[in-house]
């Protein structure tokens, strides 16, 4: 296992299975356009009409506590999903508010971003989200410092790790909890197996549930073999539909089972980690010496 991070009841590896509400929000960022056709809004907002209420039965059923990320305009749009999954008792974390990502803003629009989200989520919940998720995974440089300035605890958009890790910001202050990293990977993402919507996101083919669900079992694996966080993320829109809700009941059933995997929320990760995981990781910008120049005129 990296660092020092001790998981309790001995576990070997920790588990958190996470939920991206995006809706209509990440299809009308990709592309404006896409707001004026009702059948691609009626793909995105099957999440949080359907999808939802159907994962929560689940998680409800199994007795497990997740995380939901969602976008600050999806939570306006339907308040009562963010309610009704906070009644739940599962943790609602920022998602940004346009699910735009910050690297196509300033550093003024990724703060205002920030903050119109987390306003819009403490007005549904009464707290204020404390994780936060890049909008398609897509961390900016400058995001980390505003989220530190910000008071939140953690981060889940980068992939440079097994092991949460504390990650080094420009905020950094004497006795101030340092923001930790939870990464995550694609190969854990039900997007990539599973999203088609044409004009937006043509992947394809669409995957079984089947082939899905082997590809997360065989990265858990290898965290129960070299110790690990593993971070699934789902989207309602696309793992809420009736198969691949069933599959991801059975996967959660079978991961229960397993004695030396912890179940968590990100948070309840977050806070595990956070007096073990050492001095904080500064990661460099890249330098302007590693882009390519423009070819010389001999
Ligand atoms: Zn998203």
């Amino acid at each position: 296992m990296g660092a020092d991070v001790v998981w309790p009841d001995a576990a070997v590896c920790a588990a958190s299975f996470s939920f991206d509400v995006d809706g209509e929000a990440a299809a009308i960022a990709a592309d404006p356009a896409t707001a004026r056709s009702m059948s691609a809004m009626s793909h995105q907002a099957y999440g949080p009409l359907v999808g939802v209420a159907r994962l929560l039965d689940i998680l409800d059923h199994r007795r497990v506590r997740s995380t939901f990320f969602v976008p600050g305009a999806t939570a306006d749009r339907y308040p009562g999903v963010v309610r009704d999954i906070a009644a739940a008792g599962h943790e609602i974390a920022h998602h940004g508010y346009h699910h735009v990502t910050p690297t196509t803003l300033s550093p003024a629009e990724q703060a205002e971003q920030l903050d119109r989200g987390s306003d819009t989520l403490e007005q549904l919940t009464g707290l204020r989200p404390v994780g936060y998720r890049a909008p398609m995974w897509d961390l900016s440089w400058e995001m980390p410092g505003l989220l530190a300035e910000r008071g939140f605890q953690y981060d889940s958009s980068l992939m440079d790790g097994d092991v949460p890790y504390a990650l080094a910001t420009r905020s950094e202050r004497p006795g101030r909890a340092p923001l930790i990293e939870i990464p995550i990977q694609w190969a854990l993402d039900d997007w990539e197996q599973y999203c088609y919507l044409p004009g937006v996101t043509e992947l394809g083919p669409i995957q079984t549930p089947e082939h899905a669900v082997a590809l997360w079992r065989s990265e858990l694996d290898g965290m129960r073999r070299f110790g690990g966080c593993w971070v699934l993320t789902n989207h309602p829109f696309l793992s809420g539909r009736p198969g691949r809700a069933a599959a991801l009941d059975a996967l959660i059933a079978e991961v229960l089972e397993l004695p030396d995997v912890w179940v968590a929320p990100l948070a309840d990760i977050a806070d595990r980690v956070r007096g073990s995981v050492g001095a904080p990781r500064a990661v460099a910008p890249i330098p302007s010496s590693m882009l390519r120049t423009a070819p010389r005129e001999d």
